[in-house]
């Protein structure tokens, strides 16, 4: 079941124009939310996600444990399917973005197939998101090689915004790729539901002040909790939760190749702590590890 909006909150955001004019329908305000660094488990905390009544995008890294039954899961139960896709961070290697992730110092044939074999990895892809990626997202021999790719097989990218800069949509535009990008990361680095749950009600005041907005949590306990409280009042309150293919064409101007006048924007939070968090160790075995 699709998470539309009843006709009841319909009519609240639909104002007349004018006395004896017809009505003009205001568009709800959009949120897209992304769960991504699935493929390490498939516990019930996973499993959970896929389950919730809710518009969603699932990002699944390649080759890990889990990858492709999470993805087999994800398409039946209707949700959007995302490749999760691995690139070196800045942090390397404290911070170790997986076995088959893009490095800047690869060529660009290996960077070619690795890209390549990821996307083959899944089949009913929606698009792709890059996993950790702060040094290899702002390499511009790169990403056209990722967006050549992406673009080839008439998906669409979201960055993730793991760093600062617009390189990756500026590219994109001029590419004829759909890029779009990650406006908060609303559950990293917060244990406690208080502080999802308030990232939450951020990403709806941008969506408000720009008619859509997009952010990306992780498959913890914590943000299920936070999701499954916020959600029935996201909708109350007019928010339409929306999968990312659904925000293409948003008539508010904020989605898709071209930069946008949005003012409203909030960054993916700066600070290292609040990105790429730790890659999880692989569970042993299924519902091992929920991270
Ligand atoms: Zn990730």
């Amino acid at each position: 079941m699709r998470c539309l909006a009843p006709p009841a909150l319909i009519l609240l955001v639909t104002t007349a124009v004018g006395v004896g004019s017809p009505q003009a329908e205001v568009p709800a305000p959009r949120v897209a939310l992304i769960i991504d660094d699935f493929g390490y488990a498939y516990g019930p905390t996973a499993r959970a996600f896929l389950e919730l009544d809710c518009e969603l995008t699932i990002s699944v890294l390649p080759g890990e444990a889990f990858s492709e039954r999470i993805a087999e899961r994800v398409r039946a139960a209707g949700k959007d399917l995302f490749l999760h896709l691995p690139m070196e961070p800045l942090e390397y290697p404290e911070e170790d973005p997986g076995p088959r992730a893009i490095f800047v110092g690869q060529t660009d044939d290996e960077v070619r197939a690795l890209v390549r074999s990821a996307l083959d990895a899944f089949e009913g892809l929606d698009g792709v998101n890059n996993h950790m990626g702060s040094r290899a997202m702002q390499d511009e021999r790169i990403l056209r090689i990722v967006l050549d790719e992406v673009g080839k097989r008439d998906l669409l990218f979201l960055d993730s915004k793991t760093v600062a800069g617009r390189l990756a949509r500026r590219l994109a535009g001029g590419m004829g790729v759909t890029c779009l990008e990650n406006d908060l990361f609303w559950d990293s680095g917060y244990d406690g539901r208080e502080e999802i749950l308030e990232n939450l009600d951020r990403l709806a005041e941008i969506a408000r002040a720009r008619g859509h907005a997009i952010g990306i949590g992780h498959p913890r306990e914590a943000t299920l909790d936070a999701l499954v409280e916020k959600i029935p009042e996201m909708r109350r309150s007019g928010i339409r939760l929306v999968r990312v293919r659904d925000l293409l064409g948003d008539p508010s101007g904020g989605a898709g190749s071209e930069p946008s006048a949005d003012g409203a924007r909030v960054p993916a939070a700066p600070d290292p702590a609040m990105i790429d968090p730790p890659r999880a160790p692989d569970a042993a075995d299924e519902g091992a590890s929920d991270e």
